[in-house]
């Protein structure tokens, strides 16, 4: 089959316009992906309220800003 012009730009503006809702897809899910694992690791200070990230696995922190102790499994809400 021989390839117009016209065709050609035909082929480029259908595959932009099914590629860029699926880039959409894709770059949101990975950012839901990153932003839900680096909520995981976040810990408010039950005290301060400063917001730090902890990495390890132990049940309770310490506030690298207070000291406070700070369970993790519980994320503080304001409430
Ligand atoms: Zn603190």
């Amino acid at each position: 089959m021989d390839l117009t012009l016209a065709d050609f730009v035909l082929f480029v503006l259908v595959g932009t316009f099914a590629l860029v809702p699926f880039l959409a897809v894709v770059s949101r899910t990975l950012h839901a992906r990153a932003e839900k694992r680096s909520l995981a690791n976040r810990v408010i200070c039950r005290l301060c309220l400063h917001a730090f990230e902890q990495t390890s696995h132990a049940k309770t922190v310490d506030c690298p800003i207070c000291g406070a102790l700070n369970d993790r499994g519980r994320s503080c809400r304001l409430g």
